[in-house]
């Protein structure tokens, strides 16, 4: 029986034929007592429900809790614990933190009018993502994230700053997740709109869970069900839309494991790959994952110099010229990530000019008979450098943001033992540790996180750098010329870029 597909299941319909990786990596779910877990309903269920009471708790105790940010249970576990342990999680595990994540999983609890039981219907409006706004992928989730640092920079919500900061942003984004999920259909908050999916994508690349794929590519293909994407009585159809048969990177599989559940012929597992293999050998690179990437590239960079204490007039004297109330003036802010965008785009469209073949592009542009095709021509010309070159990017901006997150770490995240003790600031001492002398207690001196920092980027660096080597080969040789010569710039643009991160770093001094 022939099946049809919606939008934007046959988007990704169109993508089963294209080829895919043969060997998805090492497949976890062999073992009995994995396979068991992941076919539960509960599974992703019992993975959220203790984030989801940690979030609220962090809701109600930084509007209830103690004043002071560094006491305050909300504030000490957000910005001293969870930023840094998600940023271990994206890097280790890719979408790991969306298996568990409160905000998408409130919002589906809804949506399903069910917390883990297929419920055979729906509370939403059942809406679906513009087709203009689908090509822009993940941008309008960077967007997002843009928008969001910067609020978060000037109220000082991470500093942290006062607790009922903390639980209004964490409100605000449940609430936005759940709008979103009531108006459209299935996960299109967490394909499109989270703020911390773009980073969440871009920096799990580097991760080593493969996510769900299939077995036996040809069976999927004369699969007349595709339960898998349009869903059974064993479970909902991909939440993310994705097809376990296309996918060649785990960009966008959250986890849930509902195609595990769903396939009638037993046809899916959860891989493990090396790590950096979605970095390298993803099929289809996506432009969106570029631009995100520089994007994210440029926010750490505007923060790690905002960090230098030269940097502060600056900012004032901006503020005072445009008579803006405080840090961070939104003109330096949103001028330092468009430059560090643009200083990565002129390389490439340099490198393309020196090294690209006359007739990769040139053949298009002159093909096109109009100006604005001319340039439209000339733009994909570049992108198809652009990309790859960006992905190449990604472990070191990885590493970037997780140093970033390291002070607060390794300064700060003993100060959880006494706030938990008495989370309302009601003179409580639940554990016995509300006066525990562990507040002031540190992971590190301040010499050791700068060193931790340094190892941490130079990881980064390493990764970067055989990652370019790897997609310089595998992406760019056939449309350059002295391809050898090539591969020696693009890592020497890399190294410099790991190494300019570090010595901010090391000027840095170890701050927050
Ligand atoms: S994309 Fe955002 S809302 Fe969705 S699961 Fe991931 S972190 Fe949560
Ligand atoms: S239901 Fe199973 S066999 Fe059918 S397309 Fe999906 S993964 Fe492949
Ligand atoms: S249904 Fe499968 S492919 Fe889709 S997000 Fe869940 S685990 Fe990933």
């Amino acid at each position: 029986m022939a099946v049809r597909l919606r939008e934007p299941e046959q988007a990704a319909a169109r993508e089963i034929f294209a080829p895919t990786d043969p060997a998805p990596g090492w497949e976890l779910s062999r073992f009995r007592p994995i396979r068991r877990a992941l076919k539960s309903r509960l599974f992703q269920f019992l993975a959220i429900l203790p984030n989801q009471v940690i979030f609220w708790l962090v809701i109600l105790t930084g509007v209830l809790g103690a004043a002071d940010p560094t006491r305050n249970f909300a504030t000490v576990i957000t910005w001293y614990i969870w930023f840094a342990a998600v940023f271990l999680l994206m890097v280790g595990v890719g979408r790991g933190w969306c298996l568990m994540c409160p905000f998408g999983g409130l919002a589906e609890w809804v949506q399903r009018l069910s917390l883990w039981r297929r419920h055979p219907r729906a509370l939403t409006l059942g809406r679906r993502w513009s087709r203009t706004l689908s090509r822009y992928g993940l941008i309008p989730s960077l967007i997002v994230f843009v928008v969001l640092t910067w609020f978060e920079e000037f109220f000082n919500i991470a500093g942290p700053g006062r607790p009922v900061y903390t639980s209004y942003l964490v409100f605000f984004i449940i609430a936005l997740a759940l709008v979103t999920f009531l108006v459209f259909e299935r996960r299109t908050f967490c394909r499109y709109l989270c703020p911390l999916s773009g980073l969440i994508g871009t920096v799990g690349s580097t991760g080593m869970v493969a996510g769900f794929r299939t077995r036996n590519r040809n069976t999927c293909l004369t699969c007349p069900t595709k339960d898998c994407m349009r869903g059974s009585e064993r479970g909902y159809g991909c939440p993310w839309y994705e097809w376990p048969g296309s996918a060649s990177s785990n960009l966008m599989c959250g986890l849930c494991s509902e195609c595990f559940k769903n396939c009638p012929y037993d046809n899916v597992g959860l891989y493990l790959q090396p790590p950096l293999t979605s970095v390298v050998k993803p099929v289809r690179r996506r432009w969106d994952i570029a631009v995100v990437a520089l994007g994210l590239l440029g926010i750490v960079v505007f923060q790690q110099v905002n960090a230098l204490a030269p940097y502060a007039p600056v900012d004032a004297w901006l503020n005072r010229t445009l008579h803006f109330p405080g840090y961070p003036n939104p003109v330096d802010y949103v001028g330092i990530v468009a430059l560090t965008m643009a200083a990565v785009v002129g390389y490439v469209a340099g490198l393309r000019a020196v090294f690209a073949r006359p007739s990769s592009g040139l053949r298009a542009v002159g093909a096109a008979v109009s100006r604005p095709l001319a340039r439209a021509a000339r733009w994909q010309a570049l992108e198809r450098w652009l990309t790859p070159l960006s992905y190449g990017l990604i472990p070191v901006i990885a590493a970037d943001y997780l140093a970033r997150q390291l002070p607060k770490l390794c300064d700060h995240a003993l100060r959880i033992v006494p706030a938990i003790s008495d989370p309302f600031d009601l003179g409580w001492n639940l554990f016995g540790t509300a006066h525990s002398h562990l507040y002031s207690v540190r992971l590190l001196p301040t010499s050791g996180v700068v060193h931790v920092q340094m190892a941490v980027m130079a990881l980064g660096t390493i990764g970067s750098l055989y990652a370019t080597r790897s997609i310089v080969r595998r992406d760019l040789s056939g449309e350059a010329r002295r391809p050898r010569f090539l591969t020696a710039v693009a890592l020497a643009f890399v190294a410099a870029v790991g190494v300019a991160l570090m010595l901010l770093y090391a000027a840095m001094g170890g701050a927050e």
